[in-house]
């Protein structure tokens, strides 16, 4: 069957996107192409944007448009407690509880012998430079309650003991074998609140 190539380009940039089968793609595409050409190029523009002006912080590593990011420049949030997160959509779901007015680092990652990535592959050590400022208190640690998300957590209470500091694990609530970006609102302010030292 003859596919004009714009349409099949389309479709094989759609289904590079996870959860895109063909059929989908197709779909897609053909909605694409009864857009109107202004939506279609402010969209071909949010994606080019979104690549381009898209950075990690330099300070908590979450993806930001601005450097240091909006939440480790805001003078409202309390500096003396971090919690460190794998992933910025981790980020994302801990903001969206509104319960938690603190700093974040986010490790993009965790611990996964299997996979080959070890502490220097995360950015563990960034992490442990914020902690030489006196002014952190308190480390949560809000990694995926799975077997490399519970690895990453130990590993870093071990490393982060001789600060001195206090060291939380958010627990209570989470399913085991879950994923923090997908556990609502409730779940995670609950989870949140009944952190323990480890
Ligand atoms: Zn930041």
């Amino acid at each position: 069957m003859y596919v004009p190539e714009p349409i099949s380009k389309l479709i094989e940039g759609f289904m590079r996107l996870p959860g895109i089968g063909p059929k989908t793609a197709q779909r897609l595409s053909f909605f694409v192409l009864g857009m109107d050409e202004e939506d279609v190029l402010d969209l071909a523009k949010a994606l080019v944007r979104a690549k381009r002006d898209l950075r990690t912080c330099s300070v908590c590593a979450n993806i930001t448009d601005q450097d240091p990011c909006y939440i480790c420049s805001n003078p409202a949030r309390d500096r003396s407690v971090i919690c460190v997160v794998q992933d910025p959509r981790d980020l994302m779901a801990m903001e969206r509880t509104r319960e938690y007015n603190g700093l974040y680092h986010v490790l993009h990652g965790a611990i996964s012998p299997m996979e080959g990535i070890g502490p220097d592959e995360l950015k563990i050590p960034d992490l442990l430079r914020r902690l030489e400022d006196e002014t952190v208190k308190e480390l949560i640690l809000a990694t995926n309650p799975n077997i490399e998300g519970e690895a990453t957590a130990m590993y870093l209470s071990k490393l982060v003991k001789p600060f001195g500091i206090k060291v939380t694990r958010i627990a209570h609530g989470l399913p085991v074998g879950g994923d923090i970006e997908f556990i609502d609102e409730v779940t995670l302010t609950k989870a949140l609140e009944g952190r323990r030292e480890l």
